[in-house]
């Protein structure tokens, strides 16, 4: 599984063709990380997280390929409903849900939703009163990268409570899910919390709410092999845990794993001055950009020059184009001596960078074209 990567001669071309900054989607990429769950993972049923990159190309292409997919606005609901979705193919997975969102899923047909908290219930109810819904339990211990268990899930102790409440509210109590934190870096986070989960279905069983559905949430990693975790290993090794679960139908919700690594961003040097001695270059994108990742996500981008190598290899800062401090894209990097106009790409840029971007300063967001 290796990460996109733009030839020289195709990023000079897409360069001059469209300006930069330019995000690149590669579709045969995003096939084939959905390919590769599908192959890992058999029973699973896919729902992807658009959040981690909602460009249109990406979505034609899942739809095409015949995945679901996670919502957690009606932005987002309206987005691929008007693309054709119907709301059966969607869950709307944050666990506290906005007024216009429920009214924006009770018109598309979403039936499938997760809560923590009997308030959610009070209002689900109003909006989709034949609703099937899924407790989200919290995860305490991850290795994560990116913690999402401050905010959502409700202790496992409640679960039950939780779900005994929106049976007596006429809803349909038939699930639990969970999220593990984004990025994980080993099979170790899924297994904590599928022995959690496997406890709590047992005890529900017994105390009369059946579970039939177990989401797994996001969390697989961006599959690139430089980044030292093996998203096909984590697969494998989920496959092998979901034996204990013949008794419910498994759901996840992947996000940066589909997206992640089958994105290049292309940036053109604007400015460069030595500062300190230390030699700074500007490009036309930065934090407040394409980079954006850099706060929101913890992400380090991979980030390489495309000028031939020769021996002028020296450490040099990128900085974005904002007049921010803030906006530096890289501290130290390799590269040879470079002049304006010259081309950095940014590979495995595909998960929560140019979704999360601003116009601050400015600055237009970066263009979007598939390559394939
Ligand atoms: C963000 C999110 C996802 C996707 O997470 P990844 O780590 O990108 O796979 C899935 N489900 C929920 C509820 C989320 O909030």
């Amino acid at each position: 599984m290796k990460s996109f990567k733009l030839t020289k001669e195709e990023a000079t071309m897409l360069a001059q063709k469209y300006a930069t900054p330019l995000e690149v989607i590669s579709l045969e990429h995003i096939e084939e990380n959905y390919n590769l769950l599908c192959k890992h993972i058999p029973r699973l049923k896919v729902f992807y997280a658009i959040k981690a990159n909602s460009a249109k190309c990406i979505l034609e292409k899942l739809i095409k390929l015949g995945s679901n997919f996670d919502v957690a606005s009606a932005g987002e609901i309206r987005l691929l409903s008007k693309m054709g979705v119907s709301g059966e193919k969607m869950i709307y997975a944050n666990p506290v849900k906005t007024i216009e969102g429920l009214i924006e899923a009770s018109k598309v047909g979403i039936k499938r939703f997760t809560f923590d908290s009997e308030n959610e219930i009070d209002k689900i109810k109003k909006y989709v009163p034949d609703a099937e819904v899924l407790a989200r339990v919290k995860i305490k211990q991850s290795d994560a990268i990116v913690n999402l268990n401050i905010k959502f899930g409700a202790d496992e102790t409640k679960i039950l409570d939780l779900l005994n409440y929106a049976k007596a509210n006429g809803l349909k109590a038939n699930g639990i899910c969970f999220h593990v934190g984004s990025q994980v870096l080993s099979t170790k986070s899924y297994e904590r919390a599928f022995s959690l989960a496997r406890g709590l279905i047992d005890r529900l069983k017994a105390s009369g709410i059946d579970i039939k559905y177990m989401d797994i949430g996001g969390g697989l990693p961006v599959a690139c092999l430089d980044k030292d975790v093996d998203a096909e290993k984590i697969m494998k090794n989920i496959n092998d845990c979901l034996v204990d679960f013949e008794d419910v139908e498994v759901w996840a919700e992947p996000g940066r794993y589909i997206c992640g690594n089958a994105v290049n961003v292309i940036t053109s040097i604007i400015g460069k001055q030595m500062r300190d001695e230390k030699q700074w270059y500007y490009i036309d994108d930065g934090i407040y950009g394409s980079f954006s990742g850099i706060l929101f996500d913890h992400w380090d981008y991979d980030i390489i020059s495309l000028k031939d190598e020769d021996n002028t290899y020296e450490k040099a800062t990128i900085a974005g184009p904002s007049c921010d401090s803030l906006d530096i894209v890289k501290k130290e990097m390799y590269c040879p001596k470079l002049d304006e106009g010259d081309l950095l790409i940014a590979l495995n840029a595909g998960a929560y960078s140019k979704v999360s971007a601003t116009t601050f300063n400015g600055f237009s967001l970066p263009k979007t074209v598939a390559l394939e």
